[in-house]
């Protein structure tokens, strides 16, 4: 069991002197900063200007570099490693409050499709209120960025209402082709016009087995034509693997219809033989600009042709076995090259929304299918941030984060475990590091701390730098 070191966020610099100047720059240093597009840092620090970074590299550099350019600036020393704040790449606030599903085992799909329903049907529930708790949960575990999808449009506005950068992605399901044609299409528009930005909004065809051909067919160009992005559920389900498994393709649909739409007979017949990767590359659903959640059941060509349309997994193993699912192919992912995400899926199939959670899972597993290479952890930590920005199209571009760098919005975690060298350190962060996030900011705003630290009211709530002393230091 883990024992917190007693925090030291607000441990400061040496303070020669007060400015008459306001402080501009922030600097936030650390015994490890771990900025993912380049070497980590001992003894780091990233000077935050406007929201942004300004400097990273060495504190010592930093601060001469600050002096040089005649700034001053005010530090903050936190405790652990500084880390880009984690893009959690596949998870659905809304269902936050249905907690008591996800803390259950279960033995497949229909038997956890039961118990979601049971509560899903009961409703109606009060999905703001719950996806603003799901936000509140993004903070206190460092996710400063998220693939979030929503289902009912009381939900829509949890990423902008908290300030969080990512997509939200309005979900499309349940769709006959005939149903699909008569109102499909002005029903998508309409709800994405209700949805608030920023951040950017998406659209999220439930799955291949939830939708007829022609809406898995006629999304991807709705979607493209606005310039949004895609997101589904693929590989998630056993039968996803061989679409020629027509009982069990059949079974699982039937799970997801709705009492109106027409038999899923067409979709089976039209990918017989077909992969559920190859059936929605066949129509166009795969892409750059399109990432995928769980990819359990892939065979070795939905894993190549997932690297050749350049389509990124988010990576959810605890929602897996919480619903009693396989292991993703996590080895196999990491060895071929594909882009891979981590995402914490929703509390209806998962225990908690700390992603590192997720990450320690994927470690264990990759080690486990064999994976034997020292960059586990790094790369692990990496899908964990800038693969996440990746599968959301933020890794580049002027709102690009997942990265510690000069330029990029100053989206940060803070994980507080005891530093070490570089590579001990990581591994530390990826193995046990869940739960020890003790602050989360976002565009350079203290956007979370933990309970421990002082001022306890800053605690889940917004809240920006000023709580701490301010140290101006003349440059
Ligand atoms: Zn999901």
């Amino acid at each position: 069991m883990f024992t917190h070191r007693k925090p030291s966020l607000v441990n400061t610099s040496s303070v020669s002197e007060r400015s008459q100047v306001p402080a501009n720059v922030h600097l936030w240093s650390a015994d490890l900063v771990v900025p993912i597009t380049a070497p980590s840092v001992l003894g780091g620090a990233v000077a935050v200007l406007n929201g942004r970074i300004e400097h990273i590299g060495s504190r010592d550099w930093v601060i001469a570099t600050l002096r040089e350019r005649g700034m001053t600036y005010t530090e903050t020393h936190v405790p652990g490693v500084l880390l880009p704040g984690f893009v959690n790449a596949h998870t659905h606030l809304q269902y936050t409050n249905m907690a008591e599903v996800g803390l259950r085992q279960y033995d497949g799909f229909p038997s956890w499709m039961a118990a979601f329903d049971a509560i899903y049907d009961a409703g109606p529930l009060d999905w703001e209120t719950s996806a603003a708790q799901g936000a509140e949960y993004m903070l206190r575990y460092g996710a400063t960025c998220v693939a979030d999808v929503v289902t009912d449009p009381e939900a829509a506005s949890a990423l902008h209402d908290a300030g969080l950068h990512g997509v939200a992605y309005w979900e499309v399901m349940g769709y006959s082709n005939e149903e699909w044609a008569q109102r499909g299409v002005s029903s998508v528009h309409s709800a994405l016009e209700k949805m608030p930005t920023p951040p950017a909004i998406g659209i999220s065809p439930h799955a291949p087995y939830s939708l007829e051909v022609a809406p898995l067919l006629e999304i991807p160009d709705l979607a493209r034509r606005r310039g949004l992005r895609l997101h589904i559920h693929l590989g998630e389900a056993q039968m996803e693997a061989r679409w020629d498994d027509v009982e069990g393709g059949a079974a699982l649909a039937d799970l997801w219809r709705n009492e109106k739409s027409a038999s899923f007979t067409s979709i089976r017949q039209a990918g017989v033989g077909f992969s559920a990767t190859e059936f929605v590359d066949q129509l166009g659903v795969l892409g750059p600009d399109c990432h995928i959640a769980h990819g359990v059941y892939m065979t070795a060509d939905d894993r190549r042709r997932l690297r050749a349309r350049s389509t990124a997994v988010a990576l959810c193993p605890r929602s897996n076995a919480v619903i009693g699912l396989d292991e993703p192919p996590v080895a196999a992912y990491l060895s071929e090259g594909n882009l891979i995400a981590v995402g914490t899926d929703s509390l209806s199939s998962s225990p908690s929304l700390d992603i590192l959670e997720d990450v320690a899972l994927l470690y264990d597993i990759a080690r486990r299918q064999g994976y034997g290479s020292s960059d586990l952890s790094r790369r692990l930590l990496q899908a964990a941030t800038l693969g996440g920005a990746t599968a959301l199209g933020l890794a580049t571009g002027q709102h690009r984060v997942g990265q510690l760098q000069a330029g990029a919005l100053a989206d940060m975690v803070v994980v507080d475990v005891p530093v070490t060298d570089v590579m001990s350190t990581i591994e530390c962060v990826v193995r046990e590091g869940a739960g020890r996030q003790v602050a989360t900011i976002i565009e350079g705003q203290l956007r979370y701390a933990a309970t421990n630290f002082p001022h306890d009211d800053v605690a889940g709530h917004s809240a920006d730098s000023s709580v701490f002393p301010t140290h101006t230091v003349k440059g």
